[in-house]
């Protein structure tokens, strides 16, 4: 069994997640490719997708355009694994507004139930770094890079909170759905996408 990965190349931190999942396949033994994707053709063949950091308002309007968001979705519904990095974790949820111009009526894939604050840290120079504590998925400990992160002040009962910081939540999980505010592939740390690879073999079994 080989998986088929896919990275969303609409904007972004694409080139950075296919590497850091293809170190995640290599250093687990799993044999899978890893392209970036944005037609609806190429995404309706995948076993797995990672919405990468970026722009979330661009990623989401580019993706409604093309008309790839709409199968996105139903690939969700239907059980395939997605990881949301920062604009990705955006994209996945149900409401976000900013926290400087409020609500923006951007395209979202309303597959999480979470509030959500855009850009809920700081803008661009207030990026920063900090240790993340994820033990419900054997994570103590990892390395976030926030930049213009979310945050989410609330998530629905079956969204399960991996990690806070700052009393703000800051990574979840739904079934086969996660999604972190920090960016893991700007990282030498591997680990979130180890997880994420696993999530897609299991899906797969
Ligand atoms: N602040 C960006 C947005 O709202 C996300 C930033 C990121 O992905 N690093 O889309």
């Amino acid at each position: 069994m080989s998986l088929n990965i896919g990275v969303l190349a609409i904007q972004g931190d694409v080139n950075e997640n296919i590497s850091s999942t293809e170190t995640a396949l290599k250093e687990l033994g799993i044999s899978g490719t890893v392209n970036g994707v944005k037609t609806t053709e190429e995404i309706s063949h995948l076993d797995g997708l990672i919405i990468p950091g970026g722009e979330s308002t661009t990623i989401g309007q580019l993706s409604l355009v093309n008309r790839s968001l709409k199968t996105i979705k139903e690939k969700i519904e239907n059980g395939m694994p997605v990881f949301g990095i920062c604009a990705g974790m955006i994209i996945l949820s149900k409401t976000a507004n900013d926290r400087v111009v409020g609500k923006t009526n951007q395209p979202l894939l309303d597959l999480l139930d979470i509030k959500l604050e855009r850009n809920s840290f700081g803008r661009q120079k207030e990026s920063f770094e900090a240790d993340i504590c994820m033990n419900s998925i054997n994570i103590p400990k990892f390395n976030g890079v926030f930049i213009r992160a979310p945050s989410i002040s609330e998530a629905g009962p079956d969204v399960e909170v991996l990690a806070k910081f700052d009393n703000k939540i800051i990574a979840v999980k739904k079934q086969n759905i996660i999604a972190t505010a920090f960016h893991p592939e700007l990282t030498k740390d591997v680990s979130l996408h180890k997880y994420f690879v696993n999530l897609i073999k299991k899906s797969k079994n």
